[in-house]
């Protein structure tokens, strides 16, 4: 790989807000060794001539490292390709505790696709995102609203997939640094299905999704953005099981009746 090439890929991590790359096969016990793009590199105009700052690494400890950094987002990057550089991951402390990994399930050409937090026990057993209590009410939620709408599509026409592909000990909040490296993995899914919206269920979703700390209930109502892609926030079904919270059920189904007119009008 060349300079140039060198630079497009850590530039095109950078453009999605990563500050480090994990390398690929580490082991749980070592830290993990990280790449950390040297910023002012990034400013440059493409046509200028590279200089290489006293911190990147020197041309031949560069190939090396790119043997083991996930791949870049290419023109043409297939599910398939992602899929098969998650591989067997170890690169984060959820592997330690998971059976199945969780990639996604659904249409991979949808025009929509839901983002959730991470699969709890249901999902971590069958290795598909939200089969559990949570994810029915998520498929009736689709569901339900569509049919009312008239809009005729079901669960399996969009794509659903979680910020983290292995389930959090006790269905936690996933940690900062394994959002970071799992989310390598769900912007190059966002990438190569290119869907006219995305929707973010919950906080945890939303902040991988926008890189923002705003809670549900300030970004909810309004549309965001994901580079060029419409991105709406919403209530995660969990929160909606919630006796308490019936009236944020009322706002879920209104945020989506408005998803679904935007993508399938
Ligand atoms: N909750 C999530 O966020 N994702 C799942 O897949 C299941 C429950």
């Amino acid at each position: 790989m060349t300079q140039e090439q060198l630079r497009d890929y850590l530039r095109f991590y950078q453009d999605l807000g990563f500050k480090t790359l994990y390398r690929r096969g580490e082991g749980l016990g070592a830290p993990p060794s990280v790449v950390t793009p040297p910023p002012l590199e990034f400013a440059m105009p493409p046509s200028t001539p590279l200089k290489r700052p006293a911190t990147t690494p020197p041309p031949a400890a560069a190939e090396q490292l790119l043997a083991v950094l996930p791949s870049l987002a290419p023109e043409g990057d297939t599910m398939a390709r992602i899929r098969e550089d998650l591989g067997d991951c170890q690169r984060c402390r959820l592997s330690k505790g998971r059976n199945k990994i969780v990639f996604g399930s659904g249409n991979e050409a949808s025009p929509l696709v839901f983002v959730g937090e991470g699969p709890g026990a249901d999902e971590d057993a069958s290795g598909l995102p939200f089969v559990g209590r949570a994810g029915q009410l998520l498929t009736q939620m689709i569901e339900g609203t569509a049919s009312k709408e008239g809009i005729p599509i079901k669960r399996p026409d969009v794509y659903i997939c979680n910020v983290v592909k292995c389930r959090p000990p006790e269905n936690r909040t996933p940690e900062a640094d394994e959002m970071e490296v799992c989310g390598q993995f769900l912007f190059r899914q966002l990438l190569a299905i290119r869907p006219k919206a995305i929707c973010a269920l919950g906080s945890t979703a939303a902040k991988a999704v926008l890189g923002t700390k705003e809670g549900v209930m300030k970004l909810r109502g309004n549309w965001q953005k994901w580079r060029d892609i419409p991105v709406i926030v919403t209530y995660h079904p969990s929160y909606l099981l919630r006796p308490y919270n019936q009236n944020a059920k009322r706002e879920a189904w209104e945020d989506l009746k408005k998803l679904l007119h935007f993508v399938y009008d």
